[in-house]
């Protein structure tokens, strides 16, 4: 299924990521609520949005528009949902003498996390006047609080996309005795993108999101007990090359390889650096590479990987 981790601490569950199917896994986790009215939302504190490609995004739309019947029997905090802010500013066009492709929304070509938001809850307008008119549902602004990561005196992005590296992590959100901290991470030229760490008493977990090797990364994984990190396999890059013509072939490859970890470099570079303890490979590239392929990210690493499979749980 798609890409989605969820961080659980007691009763407490923080997502990262809604990719295709994150919804019905989340269930399948055995996840959802206890009794009458416990439901797929019911513990959920907080959803972490690493950045708005589609792949991570997709299943927001559908969680967002069945919040009033996912999450009844909640307390009464709202779910926090945090993401990248508006872009402000358009990817370059690449190659560089490409001519630049029509706009989508060209009046608001870059929302973010709170600007999507906006644009779902005019979209299924419909139902929600429905039902907040014929049965006092709740409305999905009462449900979910919404924010983008301010990024003020960080960084303002610029359309190559190269994050700075970062003196400290980005406070994202003190909920109880666990702690959100974020990173910004390195998925050029798509930006902001973020890595965030999870502090709890009982340990801490670190999710990477998209990014190839980010020296703001292993800064925040530093020590951590989990690493749960993305991968790809170089030999697909190669491989997808060979299929291209070959005025994008070079381009593509080189983007692939750029903007995320190879499983030579996820180990070695990253987990070995940060000293993180456990090596958890998620969103793996291609999907049906031996496991035994994958492991090579040993080499170079001296603590443990893990291969992730869909739904396997793993205890601090
Ligand atoms: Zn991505
Ligand atoms: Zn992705």
């Amino acid at each position: 299924m798609g890409i989605s981790t969820a961080v659980v601490y007691e009763e407490k569950i923080y997502l990262v990521d809604l990719g295709h199917g994150s919804h019905t896994q989340l269930v399948k986790a055995g996840l959802q609520g206890e009794g009458f009215g416990g439901t797929s939302f019911t513990n959920v504190r907080g959803i972490f949005f690493t950045h708005l490609h589609s792949d991570h995004t997709v299943e927001w739309p559908a969680v967002y528009a069945t919040a009033g019947m996912n999450a009844i029997g909640r307390s009464g905090d709202p779910i926090m949902v945090f993401g990248p802010g508006d872009r402000g500013s358009l990817v370059r066009v690449f190659p560089p003498d490409r001519k630049a492709p029509e706009l989508y929304n060209p009046a608001d070509p870059t929302p973010g996390i709170v600007g999507m938001t906006g644009y779902l809850r005019n979209a299924f307008a419909q139902d929600f006047n429905d039902r907040a008119r014929d049965s006092n549902f709740a409305s999905p602004d009462t449900t979910f609080n919404v924010t983008d990561i301010g990024l003020d005196e960080v960084w303002t992005v610029d359309p190559d996309g190269i994050p700075p590296k970062l003196t400290k992590p980005i406070q994202v959100w003190q909920d109880g005795d666990v702690t959100i901290t974020a990173t910004l991470v390195d998925h050029r030229p798509t930006a902001p993108a973020f890595g965030y760490r999870f502090d709890t008493p009982d340990g801490s977990v670190v999710v990477s999101g998209d990014t190839g090797v980010s020296a703001n990364l292993i800064d925040l994984a530093r020590d951590c007990d989990y690493l749960v990190h993305e991968v790809i396999d170089p030999q697909f890059a190669d491989d997808l090359a060979a299929a291209l013509p070959p005025e994008i072939a070079g381009p593509v490859k080189e983007h692939l390889l750029v903007s995320h970890t190879t499983i030579e470099s996820v180990g070695r570079d990253v987990a070995e650096p940060a000293g993180a303890k456990n090596l958890v490979l998620t969103h793996m590239v291609p999907t049906d590479n031996p496991i035994s392929r994958w492991m090579e990210a040993k080499e170079g690493y001296g603590g443990r990987v893990i291969v992730g499979e869909d739904l396997m749980q793993l205890n601090l």
